[in-house]
């Protein structure tokens, strides 16, 4: 079996979301297909909150290969639709947690898809910070080819 076919059905006794994939937990499905589920975050920022699951389990996006990411994320848009038609908001955020340090309290990827309305009270932290070009142009330097 290859690599990335491998990591489709690698999974995690101790993972909660592995527990859900399973249905060894039970969830408020929303969609599935071979690669995601789609599922009511238990605790939301606002009615319709969902998360966006890879079945196979991978703590950080980066470890998952670039097909399976594609195949998650392409029902981001489908998912996000139809929860916004469901409770009405005219927007949504989408927010991926990777590290402890971003946020990411459950160790196995996840995509928030969090609908948004006016005066929804969730707010919006944009701290953007000035740079010199010189800076970006060292930075973007040390970063290398990708
Ligand atoms: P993170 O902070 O890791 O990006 O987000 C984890 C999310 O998973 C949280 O929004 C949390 O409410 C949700 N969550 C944790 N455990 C469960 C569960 O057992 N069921 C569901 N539906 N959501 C969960
Ligand atoms: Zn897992």
């Amino acid at each position: 079996m290859s690599t990335e076919s491998a990591i489709r059905t690698t999974t995690d006794a101790n993972c909660i979301f592995c527990k859900i994939v399973a249905g060894q937990i039970p969830c408020h499905r929303l969609f599935e297909d071979g690669d995601a589920i789609a599922f009511l975050d238990i605790a939301p920022l606002a009615d319709g909150h969902a998360l966006l699951v890879p079945k196979a389990h991978a703590g950080r996006l980066e470890d998952l290969p670039p097909d399976v990411v594609g195949a998650v994320t392409a029902s981001l848009g489908r998912v996000a639709a139809a929860v916004m038609k469901a409770v009405g908001a005219p927007g949504y955020n989408v927010l991926q947690n990777n590290g402890a340090v971003a946020g990411q309290v459950v160790p196995h990827v996840h995509f928030h898809i969090i609908p948004r309305s006016a005066n929804d009270g969730l707010g919006f932290r944009w701290n953007a910070q000035q740079r010199a070009p010189e800076q970006l142009a060292a930075l973007r330097s040390k970063i290398g080819e990708i």
